[in-house]
């Protein structure tokens, strides 16, 4: 059934694009991308030849002073976005960090978020509202959302799918509500961007950040990117006024202004060796159209679905449709964090997220479904053996 399947899918070659390790069942795609094959020598020949050889004169000769807009560029059709409407450039916290308090005006100084988003948005708007003194952060469960837009609402920040559940938001159906209430759209898209089709033109977004080093295969600790939609790019203004957003940053000018575009949401010197890496992420979705995309991760998170849910102690946290979910499928179970180490020392590799799920993420361009099959098979034999019980899979590690 999974090898029918296998041979049938049109994404299957994409898989030769990645070096996996043999024997290995990777499931955390959504947590740290795989190692595109052509990572390491890509790598090698920044390092040698544009560092060692081109030296100094890389910054032009080898184009690394425009990486951050080329790379910005390539993202783009990921996520519905036109090429000068996306910037890579630090992480996705300081990215947030520099849109939320652009976003903020002096009349509107609310930001409305989903209470139980990923912590690191959180978070960071209670570090600006604690810096700029008079910005209400409200968090607020999802039934509450949109009657809690209101005149101070300056932005709705949310994260499109969700990095526990994996449930995705109807970002147009709440883009609306928000342009009504005349606050702008925030969307993080660390768990969507080469996961599932999104269109962020098309549902009128304003806003939005995602993450390098997750499913857009940049390597551990990726730069992350930021889009801002064409009508704001004159207004808005990156509180990060570092040299390189500058209009002319050679100029060495006393004053700061800011560089047309998406430059300005730059701040320091691009990390070129880290840009080097995601550009060879980004190359393995060549040719590769979105939709097809997410329609093999919806296939194979139905697949798991459909393998999982009915093993005795395991509650699906996913919905079942797969139009409101990503690519990963959430399973709660009392021992979780045991059966994940379980699951990683029989060569199946998700994570957990406390308290009590475990996290399958299949990443479309490498997951097959016989590897699907595997980690279904794997999990429901590391239940009925009990293989929690096992003290060598109580280990207190500092990531999870
Ligand atoms: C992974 C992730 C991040 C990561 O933020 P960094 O600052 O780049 O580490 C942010 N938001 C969400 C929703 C994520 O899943």
């Amino acid at each position: 059934m999974a090898h029918s399947l296998d041979l049938a899918d049109p994404l299957a070659h994409a898989r030769g694009r990645f070096r996996l390790p043999d024997g290995i069942v990777y499931a955390d795609g959504n947590s740290l991308g795989a190692l595109p094959a052509a990572a390491p020598a890509h790598l090698a020949h920044v390092v040698e030849s544009e560092w060692g050889q081109g030296l100094i004169r890389s910054w032009n000769d080898a184009g690394w002073i425009d990486a951050p807009a080329q790379l910005g560029a390539r993202i783009a059709p990921l996520i519905g976005a036109h090429a000068d409407e996306v910037i890579v450039a630090d992480s996705v916290s300081v990215n947030l960090f520099k849109l939320l308090a652009a976003g903020l005006t002096p009349r509107r100084r609310t930001i409305v978020t989903l209470a139980g988003d990923f912590p690191t948005d959180s978070y960071i708007a209670q570090g600006l509202a604690n810096l700029l003194g008079n910005v209400t952060l409200r968090e607020i469960p999802l039934a509450d959302i949109v009657t809690a837009l209101d005149d101070q609402t300056a932005i709705l920040l949310l994260t499109h799918v969700h990095y526990q559940s994996g449930a995705r938001h109807d970002m147009a159906a709440l883009t609306a509500p928000a342009h009504a209430a005349g606050a702008l759209t925030l969307w993080d898209l660390s768990h969507s961007a080469g996961a599932i089709a999104v269109d962020l033109n098309a549902a009128n977004a304003d806003l939005a950040v995602g993450c390098g080093y997750k499913f857009l295969n940049g390597g551990p600790g990726a730069p992350a990117w930021l889009f801002v939609a064409r009508r704001h790019q004159k207004r808005l203004e990156n509180p990060l006024s570092g040299w390189m957003g500058h209009a002319r940053p050679f100029a060495f000018e006393p004053g700061y202004t800011p560089a047309p575009g998406m430059a300005r949401w730059l701040a320091g010197t691009m990390p070129i060796l880290a840009l080097a890496a995601l550009n060879a992420g980004l190359a393995t979705f060549d040719g590769l159209a979105p939709a097809a995309i997410e329609a093999k991760a919806a296939a194979l998170t139905t697949h798991f679905i459909d393998r999982v849910a009915h093993i005795p102690g395991i509650t699906l946290a996913t919905p079942r449709d797969p139009a409101a979910r990503g690519a990963h499928v959430a399973l709660a179970h009392d021992h979780a964090q045991p059966l994940t180490q379980a699951l990683i020392a029989h060569r199946v590799i998700p994570d957990f997220r406390t308290p009590n799920l475990i996290r399958f993420g299949f990443a479309p361009l490498t997951s097959r479904f016989a590897d699907v099959e595997t980690a279904a098979a794997t999990l429901a034999h590391l239940i009925e053996t009990q293989a929690w019980t096992n003290p060598a899979y109580h280990q207190s590690r500092k990531v999870t």
